[in-house]
């Protein structure tokens, strides 16, 4: 049961929206947390204006299906809002940038729409009722195409000034343990050595091949280390102390009582028995206390993460 303040009393059910690159999930979360009906449709690609119609239609439909109409609506968008204009910014869905999807959703479902990215409605689902749920504070991370994070204190989504609230994945590597590490591999974002070039799947699997391993992806590899490959070991066990490093440089500035990983790599066990005792050294504190876990709701963080933003 969360101690956070996610549940309403009025026990309102709502809706979820999660907008993908390939399709669009949606969901009625009844009041105790539980998906009460689920869809999903094919994204319009290209398309914004079908986009916002493929919204509006799937709330049309979710609602018909749960009997009841005016539910809140949160989405779960690739990229973030703009706070200083209030239009999409950094999303892989291209067609979504520089567009007003907030206001258009607004005006389409006739009711106001809260919008969050994917990273933080990991953080917003976990800490409502999932990994989270006993925790004062929760950073959220995922680690999987690419590296993002989320920071929720006390039941509130933390968004910023500038609207990049935990977004840690454009930051640099801290502590270089030598020359492999400095500057680090360029970024798709114009820089070097940014966490993402470390730490996502693709980057994992790249630091396997660049060391002489064959072409395959990061849960190849995962498999590989647990059958005893020497090479994988290895390449496994620098990508979790870089992942410490990049934790310790959270805990140091947010403190969150609890570091919840999501993502494909979220999935490897090892780093829960290993990163408390690698991060520690890097912590400006005395005693370290703070957890780490696995994502309990798994892929339906970004429905769920949504439906709670109200
Ligand atoms: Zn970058």
């Amino acid at each position: 049961m969360s101690r956070l303040p996610f549940r309403d009393a009025a026990g309102c059910a709502r809706i979820g929206i999660d907008l993908g690159g390939t399709k669009i999930a949606g969901v009625v979360l009844d009041a105790e947390g539980r998906i009460a009906v689920e869809r999903r449709v094919a994204t319009p690609i290209g398309d914004y204006r079908g986009t916002v119609a493929a919204v509006r239609d799937l709330v049309a439909a979710l609602e018909s299906e749960a009997g009841a109409d005016g539910l809140s609506v949160g989405v779960g968008t690739p990229g973030s809002v703009s706070p200083s204009t209030g239009l999409i910014r950094n999303a892989n869905s291209v067609c979504l940038n520089g567009q007003p999807l907030g206001r258009d959703l607004e005006a389409a479902l006739q009711r106001p729409v809260r919008l969050a990215n994917d990273a933080d409605c990991l953080a917003v689902s976990e800490a409502a009722d999932g990994a989270g749920a006993d925790a004062d504070s929760v950073f959220a991370v995922i680690l999987g195409t690419g590296v993002g994070g989320g920071f929720v204190h006390r039941g509130q989504l933390l968004t910023g000034a500038n609207g990049i609230a935990g977004e840690w994945g454009h930051n640099p590597l801290p502590w270089a343990r030598d020359q492999s590490e400095w500057p680090g591999p360029v970024c798709w974002c114009g820089r070097t050595g940014c966490l993402e070039t470390w730490l996502s799947g693709p980057a994992l699997a790249a630091d396997y091949r660049q060391r002489g391993g064959t072409e395959c992806d990061a849960r190849v590899i995962v498999e590989r280390a647990g059958q005893g490959e020497a090479l994988a070991q290895a390449v496994l066990a620098d990508y979790e102390h870089r992942l410490a490093r990049a934790l310790a440089g959270i805990i140091n500035v947010l403190d969150p009582a609890m570091i919840v990983l999501g993502g494909g790599l979220s999935q490897v066990s090892r780093f829960y028995e290993h990163l408390p005792a690698l991060w520690t050294p890097f912590v400006f504190a005395d005693r370290v206390v703070t957890g780490i876990r696995p994502a309990v709701h798994g892929d339906a963080s970004g429905v769920r993460g949504a439906a709670w933003l109200w």
